[in-house]
């Protein structure tokens, strides 16, 4: 089996768009379409064809590009079951636990709630990739629109649990401002300091900041960390469970 070749770029002010596509097949797919003008260029630039859409949720920056990249090319529109109706194009509906073909590769399907109520990621274990949506951020997380804090923290540690070295792709670049509020929460993590450090350089040098590695979400990253004990003592939460520590420190991102 051929590497999965991977092409992320830019969309709208701070969405990422991503095309995969399996060599050995030809089987292309664009992880959300925020515009269809971006997800069109990238395309042609790589002399793709698009042959899926796998949506990760409704969110108008995530799926508006959809119907006129479905009509252009007839693509099949992937996308997540408890939230459907609200996916433009939907043809096939997944949810937690349901495993596709895509070319060679198979593709696992985790329900991640929180942002929105129905919201999924797509994990392909054999090119060691997830494509997690707006679920996680690269030393952040999603805001909790449609769920609970309870429900996101569930959400998170499905995704924490996935092989350490797995690369995760994430629907925003906002890993600066995530990276100066983590330092609010862990000023003296060295491998905290030190990527907020890379992440400030390579943005100032115009380079995107993900795909993330999963090991570095986790040494870093606050709201994956709720169970870590100098975290716990600075918000005076030593026994609370973790999902409302995780959720004192989301409240306190919505108000940074
Ligand atoms: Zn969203
Ligand atoms: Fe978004």
């Amino acid at each position: 089996m051929a590497a999965l070749e991977i092409h992320q770029f830019p969309c709208l002010s701070d969405n990422y768009g991503v095309l995969i596509r399996d060599p050995d097949t030809g089987v292309t797919a664009a992880i959300d379409v925020p515009e269809a003008g971006k997800v069109r260029d990238a395309l042609a630039a790589k002399g793709w064809k698009l042959t899926h859409i796998l949506a990760t949720h409704h969110h108008n920056d995530h799926t508006a590009g959809n119907l006129e990249i479905k009509a252009e090319t007839g693509c099949t529109v992937i996308g997540p079951r408890a939230e459907a109706a609200r996916i433009p194009g939907i043809d096939t509906q997944v949810g937690q636990g349901d495993r596709f073909k895509f070319g060679s590769f198979d593709v696992e399907v985790l329900d991640t709630p929180g942002h929105t109520a129905g919201h999924i990621s797509y994990v392909i274990p054999a090119a060691g990739v997830a494509f997690v949506g707006d679920t996680l951020f690269a030393m952040g997380c999603g805001r909790i629109i449609e769920g609970d804090p309870e429900m996101m923290w569930t959400s998170l540690q499905k995704i924490a649990r996935l092989p350490a070295e797995t690369r995760i792709y994430c629907g925003h670049e906002y890993t600066v401002a995530n990276a100066r509020f983590a330092l609010t929460i862990e000023p003296d993590n060295a491998a905290l300091v030190r990527r907020a450090a890379e992440v400030e350089a390579l943005r100032a040098a115009g380079k995107p900041t993900l795909p993330t590695l999963l090991a570095d979400e986790l040494a870093t990253n606050p709201f994956l960390r709720a169970p870590n004990a100098g975290i716990r003592r600075r918000l005076g939460m030593e026994k609370s469970a973790d999902w409302q520590v995780f959720g004192e420190v989301r409240e306190r991102k919505n108000k940074s």
